[in-house]
């Protein structure tokens, strides 16, 4: 884990009234308004954590504690962060794979549980997020400080504005997503309350299942989905992007269920994974394939692996191209060879991917040429591993 190094820019700062953003409008011409605090959301994100932790340590204190309880808690952790990770993140916001409407429901009910807004409002912010990144438009901008991307913008009014859902013309006609956009308040109520507390009855104690099932569950599923806003913006190594906040970090993947590879999702968000090796912790991968092995899903995206390749290269060179322009010593004309033969085995891998797609499509025996690019793309990584350990010690 490396500390994070991101370059310091002059951002936008909290007044005494509020919070000022800038708002680019159609046209060019960018405006600044300072949003007003909300109280709504800051009482509900201050009381939940309070009933969450405290309620639910005192509450067990006195009426005793059974395995149960713990269970329900991961149990309803379990389908309503999926229903964030795979469903509002991977599926509504960027559409890495189709899925049946009755996935699409799964996702809208268990979804509006994690009190994070509709699917609609969340999936339009996140686009935002994706497209200004590091920006002062962006919703979550980690360069506002760790605690701002963490959860202090929630704290400000978004004020409705007419083209606030213009990045999501496609949720706007769904009619699922529409529907939870109506109802998701009522659902977060009924449901992500009232359903541990019926669970909670069946086993004699309707307040332990509210406690555990409801409160508890929500401070996890609600501080978990917000660390991949601060900490995946903040630790970890920027594996795909040397530029960008974004890191990759196996740490934060286990607690938010996968997304802590994040290095990964910016470069490439419209891969259904964020953890690309079989051994990567991403939970929310490992359901989509599920689903398509069940026929629930269909068309999951993921990039080839020379393309995955070359980006990592590019990223990792980024950090020593300096020394290899500063410096012309024998090592560093060594590394330029080393770079220039990693080039070469890319190019090649690449041309054997698309063969390779080429002679399914044809219905010819297409493995082996896939394998050969795979060692093609190992060779390469040798060649500009290596290059980049001579360019650090030059
Ligand atoms: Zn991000
Ligand atoms: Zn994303």
């Amino acid at each position: 884990m490396t500390a994070n190094t991101i370059r310091r820019e002059p951002v936008l700062k909290p007044t005494s009234k509020g919070h000022t953003t800038r708002l680019k409008l159609s046209g060019g011409a960018v405006i600044e308004e300072v949003r007003k605090k909300d109280w709504v959301n800051i009482a509900f994100l201050t009381l939940t954590p309070v009933l969450g932790i405290a309620g639910t340590a005192a509450y067990t204190w006195f009426h005793g504690f059974h395995l149960w309880m713990p269970l329900l808690t991961l149990g309803m952790y379990g389908a309503v962060g999926l229903s964030i990770c795979a469903g509002y993140h991977r599926f509504f916001s960027h559409k890495s794979y189709e899925c049946s409407p009755l996935v699409q429901a799964f996702y809208a009910l268990f979804g509006a549980m994690a009190a994070q807004n509709s699917i609609l409002w969340w999936s339009a912010a996140h686009r935002v997020h994706h497209k200004y990144a590091d920006k002062d438009w962006d919703p979550y901008n980690i360069r506002r400080g760790f605690w701002y991307a963490h959860i202090l913008w929630i704290f400000y009014k978004n004020e409705a504005r007419p083209d606030a859902f213009d990045n999501a013309q496609d949720l706007l006609a769904n009619k699922v997503v529409m529907w939870q956009h109506r109802w998701h308040k009522q659902i977060m109520l009924a449901g992500g309350l009232g359903i541990p507390t019926l669970i909670g009855a069946a086993f004699g104690d309707p307040l332990a299942g509210l406690f555990w099932g409801g409160f508890t569950r929500l401070v996890v599923i609600h501080h978990t989905t917000f660390f991949v806003n601060s900490l995946a913006h903040y630790f970890g190594k920027p594996v795909f992007n040397a530029e960008a906040s974004a890191r990759d970090n196996w740490l934060v993947a286990l607690v938010t269920l996968g997304e802590g590879y994040h290095s990964f999702h910016h470069r490439f968000p419209a891969d259904f994974r964020n953890g690309i090796r079989w051994y990567h912790w991403d939970p929310a991968k490992w359901w989509i394939r599920g689903l398509r092995w069940t026929g629930l899903a269909t068309g999951l995206i993921s990039t080839p692996p020379p393309q995955v390749e070359q980006a990592r290269m590019r990223a990792a060179l980024r950090i020593v191209e300096e020394k290899l322009t500063a410096t012309s010593t024998s090592l560093v004309e060594e590394a330029r060879r080393r770079m220039r033969a990693a080039s070469h085995h890319l190019e090649k891998a690449i041309a054997l991917w698309r063969r390779a797609i080429e002679q399914r499509a044809q219905g010819i025996s297409w493995r082996k040429t896939r394998r050969a690019a795979h060692l093609h793309v190992r060779r390469s990584r040798k060649h500009w591993k290596l290059a980049v350990r001579m360019l650090e010690a030059a």
